[in-house]
């Protein structure tokens, strides 16, 4: 099913025969990316950063219409949009969006567009919303620090496929979304990324559990448990915490091809094909869109 090689003691390659399309050789490094092995931040593309002004603040963003390159600058600008913390510098948000970039694998789905299309309509939803408005700087910060990094070193594979083919050991977590989080931490702790300097120790555990709760909440494996809760409250006319509607944004904004226009949804659906060998163990409702275990 899958062959392992320990490359180094800091080093584990592993690579996964799960489909002639997605033989795919990914490399996870244990180390944390500091600036110095960072590429240069990418030369602006004045033509494609007009063209994504126009609709990055929408639905009608396509991010696979544009380079990496590209997506780091509208990264950065909507992270200056939102409104960044006055202990945290620009140039550590640049070396976060690098480094988080590196630290994307390039597979078919949860790749760096990926990323970025779940960082920027997760924006869009805050602000049309209002929910921006209610944070503050830091939990600004923490929502789409939390989009950027929610899917962080995602190996391709579900939970199920780690588990079965015995990966759990080149992950923090054997659940992903842990994986994905503490990742997030460990890169945004380096001091060479700097995001931490200046930030109050309660500060930054108070960050540090609104951006994990936000990355957590994206498990599908948690979906009926979360419907539950948001039925309660919109039920009950209860009143959500910020948290809660950070999470709930967060888990929106990775499921949203479906309120996307078509032409700008279609792109990514090939993408999951390869994702079809692997049976899911869980089946969508048909009408209520909850996941329940497959019989
Ligand atoms: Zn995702």
């Amino acid at each position: 099913m899958s062959d392992l090689a320990v490359g180094s003691s800091d080093k584990v390659v592993v690579e996964c025969a799960r489909s002639p399309d997605h033989s795919a050789l990914f490399e996870r490094h244990t180390s944390c990316v500091g600036s110095a092995k960072l590429p240069e931040w990418p030369e602006e593309n004045s033509a494609a950063m007009a063209r994504g002004r126009i609709v990055l603040k929408t639905l009608a963003m396509d991010s696979t219409r544009f380079t990496s390159g590209d997506l780091c600058g509208l990264l950065l600008e909507l992270f200056k949009e939102a409104g960044l913390p006055e202990e945290l510098s620009l140039s550590s948000v640049k070396r976060l969006i690098l480094a988080v970039r590196e630290h994307m694998y390039d597979n078919p789905y949860h790749n760096f567009f990926h990323a970025f299309d779940v960082f920027q309509t997760t924006y869009v939803l805050a602000t049309t919303t209002f929910t921006m408005e209610r944070l503050d700087a830091w939990e600004r910060f923490a929502l789409l620090a939390a989009a950027r990094c929610h899917d962080l070193e995602h190996p391709g594979v579900d939970k199920g496929f780690v588990e079965s083919a015995a990966l759990e050991y080149a992950f923090r977590d054997k659940l992903l979304e842990k994986h994905h989080a503490l990742r997030a931490f460990e890169i945004m702790k380096d001091s060479e990324i700097g995001v931490f300097q200046g930030i109050s120790t309660a500060s930054y555990y108070a960050f540090r559990q609104a951006v994990s709760g936000c990355i957590i909440a994206t498990c599908p494996a948690n979906h009926s448990e979360f419907a539950a809760n948001l039925a309660t409250l919109t039920g009950e006319g209860g009143v959500a915490t910020k948290q809660f509607e950070m999470e709930l944004l967060l888990r929106a904004a990775d499921l949203s091809h479906v309120i996307k226009p078509f032409p700008v949804a279609t792109p990514y659906t090939p993408h999951t094909t390869p994702y079809a060998p692997h049976p899911t163990p869980y089946t969508l409702h048909p009408t209520t869109f909850t996941l329940h275990p497959t019989p």
